[in-house]
């Protein structure tokens, strides 16, 4: 999970330079590697945010990675049952 930590002006200064901000909300992630990643927004929104897309962008790599695995053994697996059930011997002695 991405976590969300607010981030304060450097010392000394009450504000962040450019948008005048106070306070400031860092987001941590890792990515598929396991390094750690990290963006701060003016907003907690826009932070969680980016947090959810990169664990979403994460969650989904590997989604695609297992499901098209899955996908490709329960194709092959239906095929193949389909194939038997259509060869059954009561189907053949009727064609003959
Ligand atoms: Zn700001």
């Amino acid at each position: 999970m991405a976590s969300v930590d607010k981030a304060y002006p450097k010392k000394g200064a009450k504000r962040f330079r450019g948008c005048g901000c106070e306070e400031h909300w860092q987001v941590r992630w890792r990515d598929p590697n396991g390094k750690p990643g990290k963006a701060t927004f003016c907003r907690k929104l826009d932070a969680r945010r980016h947090g959810a897309t990169m664990e979403a962008d994460k969650a989904r790599g590997t989604y695609l990675d297992d499901r098209d695995a899955t996908t490709v053994l329960e194709y092959a697996q239906g095929w193949v049952a389909s194939r038997r059930s259509s060869v059954r011997p009561g189907t053949r002695r009727l064609g003959r």
